[in-house]
């Protein structure tokens, strides 16, 4: 098993992260897949970006100063990665609350067989070598390698046969860069979902490589060839964009309430930085742990993340926090606009999963009490998603065309 990965949810920290490994980025295309004590030669920088801590902007923008752009391509295309999932997700939401309703339905539909084989893959006994370290890498550090990730979720969806659901669960119960896009598209990835007829099947001498021999399944243990895993097509919707009308309505001199969570914490940065906010709310529900299906270790470290970055906005702006723990987020919401007489309060707009269900639950009480919810989108996302409707490959190319 890996050298637990030090993680200090603090922007200052993600900087220090940056910082340290653009000497090594130059390497990342050649080094990266190898999974090894520690993970050396990959940037760790996911659980700081997925809170937006740090930005994708800021780390593109760092190796490309640091290094050509074709020494730092394949790095930048997994920084584009993430963003690539999110507005896939953005226009196909469905894939987000059909899996969520299968997680429930699921766990209490396992024949006695699929149950006990469940157990044993959460608690790390399959008998399968690496399988079961990285069954407990997870759990005691909230990080896996990304090809750990996928020879993982193969072998728990064609060697196990356990449903791939439960398996993009138990990930998004532990990561601690538990993504709803990036965790859920990529499951669907591997189970040959998201690219018909494509599936990932893990193999067992390219582990044996990737780890230097430090884990060597016998290939009689792995599922040989995958099957198919079907479903009915996801409805494409119209994604949400920033209403032109609410952002001329939005003046740098009004003063606004600010609602700050967790899907961004660097709001001192970009769009909105130079409102005149008058007050933050940073309260955490605290329901939605629960919902989520987070793990004590994932909800420590959002809401100390939450807390970093509602100090920072609140030194930008000069506005007082409140920050109180909520039953129901959306009554302390308008509870507090109310108490500070607040016309309008602003946020960004969290993306598909639970943050965006609780900015809806906002977003109705506060139009009910007669205050308006603006959303802002940063360009970063506003100027990408539109983009990821069909692969990577001509997402990719949208980017570097325009340079
Ligand atoms: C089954 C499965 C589940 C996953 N679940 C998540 C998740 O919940 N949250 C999450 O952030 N990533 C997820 N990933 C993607 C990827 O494994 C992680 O982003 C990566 O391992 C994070 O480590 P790093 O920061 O060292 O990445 P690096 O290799 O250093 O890459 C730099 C950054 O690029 C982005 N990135 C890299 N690879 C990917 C990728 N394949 N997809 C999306 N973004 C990528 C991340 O933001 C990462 O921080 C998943 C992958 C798989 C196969």
């Amino acid at each position: 098993m890996s050298v637990p990965l030090a993680f200090i949810p603090t922007r200052a920290a993600a900087l220090a992260r940056l910082q340290e490994f653009l000497p090594i980025a130059g390497r990342y295309a050649t080094d990266r897949n190898f999974v090894r004590p520690g993970h050396p030669n990959i940037s760790r920088l996911s659980p700081w970006v997925q809170k937006r801590l740090l930005l994708e902007q800021e780390i593109v923008d760092a190796a490309r100063a640091r290094w050509p752009f074709e020494t730092v391509e394949k790095f930048v295309q997994e920084v584009y990665w993430r963003t690539y999932w999110k507005g896939w997700l953005e226009q196909r939401p469905e894939a987000w609350s059909r899996w969520v309703e299968a997680v429930a339905r699921l766990r209490d539909a396992l024949s006695a067989g699929q149950r006990s084989t469940l157990e044993a893959a959460l608690a790390g006994r399959t008998g399968i070598a690496g399988f079961d370290d990285w069954t407990k890498e997870l759990v005691a550090t909230g990080y896996l390698h990304n090809h750990a990730r996928m020879w993982f979720a193969s072998i728990w969806i064609f060697t196990l046969k356990l449903p791939w659901e439960l398996g993009a669960a138990f990930f998004y119960e532990h990561l601690l860069d538990g993504d709803v896009a990036s965790n859920t598209l990529s499951w669907r990835w591997v189970a040959g979902l998201q690219t018909p007829g494509k599936t990932y099947v893990a193999k067992a001498d390219n582990i044996a490589h990737y780890t230097d021999g430090d884990h060597a399944p016998q290939a009689s243990q792995l599922a040989s060839a995958p099957f198919a895993i079907k479903e009915e097509p996801l409805p494409k919707v119209v994604a949400w964009t920033e209403d032109p009308a609410q952002l001329a309505s939005l003046k740098t001199y009004e003063r606004l309430g600010l609602w700050v969570h967790p899907e961004d914490l660097a709001v001192e940065q970009g769009e909105l930085a130079g409102l005149k906010i008058q007050t933050i709310n940073a309260s955490w529900p605290k329901p939605i742990v629960k919902k989520a299906g987070w793990s004590e270790a994932v909800a420590t470290l959002t809401q100390a993340a939450l807390s970093d970055g509602t100090s920072r906005a609140a030194a930008h702006f000069g506005a007082d926090v409140s920050a109180e723990p909520a039953d129901d987020l959306s009554v302390a919401i308008v509870d507090w606009a109310q108490k500070h007489q607040l016309k309008r309060v602003v946020a960004y707009r969290p993306f598909v999963g639970p943050w965006l269900a609780e900015a809806r639950a906002i977003e109705s009480a506060l139009a009910q009490a007669g205050i308006t919810f603006t959303w802002r989108r940063r360009a970063w996302d506003s100027r990408h998603f539109p983009h990821a409707t069909r692969g990577y490959f001509p997402f990719w190319e949208s980017i570097k065309s325009a340079g």
